[in-house]
């Protein structure tokens, strides 16, 4: 079925609103844009998901999932965001950290496909059934792809039980048995710094593992069609266009994080998204510091796949950057260098943390600055107690997820550019200043 399009014209304030509804293959899915930035690309939209584990097995009535994008998936170590356990899952706000992104690979050393099929799929397996489940083929978090363990019969893939190649046919028969609501096509993902004939070959077997996926795809389950180039805007754009031409949902766009540079990554986002249709959802992967976000965004992204906040929580750090890119810190205090942060973030390891009595952020509703001060996250710290981990992540998803919520808001406002430029001023003079004073630290005052 065609999409309908119906365009409601030009708001004041700068702001294209458009409502475009794509009635896609899948029942479970439907996704429609509601405000455009009139000088760009960037757009508000709304996901919606039927959690498929609720379909046609008796179980309980199916769950509706409404996510405005652009949005952040949490990434998960095998279904569950990291640190966070399910009844940790209601710190986090709601509907917005309703996405998780998982591996099906991660599973692979667990109940096997029947099992899960027996089971009833990913969301009971969990227990979360209120979840909006999106399978990736991709470990983010540990493995990074290399462009010599992949052949033409499948994808190589490191995990916790060994390195194993996967078919698209044994890919197909974990989508099916876990019934994710989204699901990735299977892609030949290889670093930028590979040969022009390699990067052809990924992008070749990309697109016959795609028309493998759909000639053995389940009923439940809207799919995203994996798209790979590297640092070729021809092999980006034609993937692209292949991709677009398929039986999809929506678009992966594969690839990056993976030693291309931020300058040169507007050309091939720009690339890829001029080529899809605008109906259908953007994700993306490997984009997951503050600037990149906004520079997928400015590009036309709707849904973004990164383990930013996953690091940050592992080494200690605790977001603070102002969400409106106003600066209420003194780049030039001393304190930077101490911390090991850059106004960005802090880490919350370092000593002038130890008898601090504030919070994270004053005026952050997240549980851990509503319960407990920079002292204490310091001293859990220190003496390994994993519950460090668990408080920074939520406020890290917390302060993470208001930051997409600004964007968004500053969209429908029309204000999306100077909210964008500010807060990329604002971070480069924090970096600039980080920087000098490290300089400063290991370099003698004459
Ligand atoms: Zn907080």
């Amino acid at each position: 079925m065609p999409p309908t399009e119906r365009r409601e014209g030009s708001l004041d304030g700068g702001v294209a609103q458009t409502q475009v509804h794509s009635e896609q293959e899948s029942t479970n899915m439907k996704f429609a844009i509601k405000a455009w930035c009139k000088s760009g690309r960037a757009r508000v939209g709304l996901l919606q998901l039927k959690s498929s584990s609720s379909l046609g097995q008796g179980g309980p009535p199916a769950k509706e999932i409404e996510i405005e994008t652009p949005a952040l998936l949490l990434t998960t170590r095998k279904g569950l965001p990291a640190f966070i356990s399910p009844d940790h899952l209601s710190f986090l706000p709601s509907p917005d950290s309703r996405l998780l992104q998982f591996s099906p690979m991660h599973f692979m050393e667990g109940p096997n496909s029947k099992t899960i099929t027996n089971i009833g799929g990913v969301h009971r397996l969990l227990g979360l059934q209120g979840y909006g489940f999106v399978a990736v083929p991709r470990d983010s978090i540990l493995f990074l792809p290399e462009s010599y363990s992949s052949n033409k019969n499948g994808a190589s893939f490191e995990t916790p039980c060994g390195r194993f190649l996967v078919k698209p046919l044994e890919y197909m028969k974990m989508i099916t048995s876990m019934k994710p609501d989204l699901w990735v096509s299977l892609a030949d993902e290889v670093p930028a710094s590979v040969t022009a004939k390699r990067n052809k070959t990924s992008v070749d077997r990309t697109i016959t593992w795609l028309d493998d996926c759909i000639s053995l795809k389940p009923r439940d389950g809207a799919l995203f069609g994996s798209i790979v180039g590297g640092c070729s805007v021809e092999e980006r754009q034609r993937c692209a266009q292949e991709v677009a031409k398929r039986n999809v949902s929506g678009y992966y766009i594969d690839g990056f994080g993976l030693g291309d540079s931020i300058d040169e990554r507007s050309t091939f986002l720009h690339a890829v998204t001029d080529s899809l249709p605008k109906e259908k959802p953007r994700q993306v992967c490997g984009l997951g510091l503050p600037e990149e976000v906004l520079q997928g965004i400015a590009a036309g992204i709707d849904l973004f796949d990164s383990t930013y906040i996953y690091h940050l929580t592992l080494e200690g750090f605790a977001l603070i950057f102002p969400l409106n890119g106003k600066c209420k810190h003194d780049v030039s205090d001393p304190q930077l260098c101490a911390t090991a942060g850059d106004y960005t973030k802090i880490n919350l390891k370092a000593t002038v943390y130890r008898k601090d009595a504030s919070r994270i952020v004053e005026g952050c509703k997240c549980y851990t600055c509503q319960n407990h001060t920079k002292a204490y996250i310091n001293h859990l710290l220190n003496v390994h107690e994993m519950l460090a981990q668990i408080l920074l992540e939520i406020h890290n998803t917390h302060h993470y997820l208001s930051f997409f919520r600004l964007i968004r808001e500053a969209i429908a406002e029309g204000k999306f550019e100077e909210f964008k430029q500010k807060l990329i001023e604002s971070r480069r003079e924090h970096l600039l200043a980080a920087t000098l004073s490290a300089f400063e630290l290991v370099t003698p005052v004459r």
